[in-house]
């Protein structure tokens, strides 16, 4: 009996795909990758990897040739409303935010501009390749604009004399500000997400959708998490424990040659800042180490 596999679009060469990569080798997946190839397998982990611009993603995925994807939320919203859906969990399942590729779809207009309110963009024409996005927000706030679908190199747009403004990814601003452009609405904070088709799997093909789901989880949430462990004054305990942000079960325990203290360790779920050590030092709190998380199986 053959090993069922499951398939994997990914951008082939772009802003995604590198932070891609780098979560299957965290999940411990090996994969190699020719140059000008389309398709890889790996060799430890029975998932097929599928090579595509990243616009093609979601459709590939509503289409079940892929059974996950990773996408920017930009690109799966366009292509739902391209698809006259209601939402893109409609099309399909939405498994978990990555963490990267982060950015927003963003109205920027020239910086000599006088922008004022979103009435401003009234009679404009606006340079995207987000038409569907862009629409939806120019209906919801009643602003009759021309929209100029373009492929490629938007911030020259205005530039060019082709359009009065531009509806595009923005991540610093620095393009935006090299191009003589001002941000004037957000339209979408988008980053990358895990999406997996519809269809109901064969239970053998579930169960590696599972494992490969478990694993992405798995080094999220470590990556997301810190080790903690402190010194405590027993009198202090309870409330040194409720500042720990998003720990459940601490591990306390007794500390050799002092009975006024209690260790502490805690895996926290969420950020441990400054602010937060400063917190715990000044509830009487000692020997505080925070420290990284690289892989976690709850
Ligand atoms: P492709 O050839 O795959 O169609 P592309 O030119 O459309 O590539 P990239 O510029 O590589 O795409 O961006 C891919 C995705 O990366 C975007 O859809 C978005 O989700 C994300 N991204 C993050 N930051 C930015 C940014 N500053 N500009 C554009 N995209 C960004
Ligand atoms: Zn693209």
């Amino acid at each position: 009996m053959t090993t069922q596999r499951i398939r994997l679009a990914l951008q082939k060469s772009g802003r995604l795909s590198e932070d891609c990569f780098d979560l299957l080798a965290r999940s411990g997946i090996k994969v190699r990758r020719h140059k000008d190839q389309l398709f890889c397998h790996s060799e430890n982990f029975p998932i097929d990897i599928l090579l595509v611009r990243d616009d093609d993603i979601p459709s590939l995925i509503i289409e079940h040739v892929c059974d996950f994807g990773i996408v920017g939320m930009n690109v799966l919203q366009e292509t739902t409303l391209s698809k006259n859906a209601h939402d893109y969990s409609d099309l399909v399942e939405p498994i978990r935010n990555l963490n990267f590729g982060y950015c927003r779809l963003s109205i920027a207009v020239p910086s000599d501009y006088e922008y004022e309110r979103i009435e401003s963009l009234s009679g404009k024409s606006i340079a995207t390749t987000y038409p569907h996005l862009l629409q939806k927000f120019l209906s919801t706030h009643d602003i009759d604009a021309k929209i100029i679908e373009l492929t490629g190199s938007i911030e020259i747009a205005p530039r060019l004399g082709i359009a009065d403004a531009i509806c595009d990814l923005v991540s610093t601003g620095g393009t935006l500000a090299a191009n003589h452009l001002k941000e004037a609405e957000t339209i979408l904070h988008s980053q990358a997400l895990l999406i997996k088709a519809r269809p109901t799997f064969t239970p053998e093909k579930q169960r590696i959708a599972n494992l490969f789901m478990r694993r992405v989880q798995g080094v999220l949430q470590a990556s997301e998490s810190k080790y903690i462990m402190l010194h405590a004054p027993k009198d202090k305990l309870q409330q040194i424990v409720a500042i720990l942000p998003g720990v459940e079960h601490p591990t306390i325990m007794t500390l050799d040659g002092d009975p006024t203290k209690v260790g502490i360790h805690a895996v926290c779920s969420e950020s441990v800042f400054w602010e937060t050590l400063e917190k715990l030092k000044d509830a009487g709190a000692s020997s505080i180490l925070v420290m990284p998380l690289e892989k976690m199986l709850m």
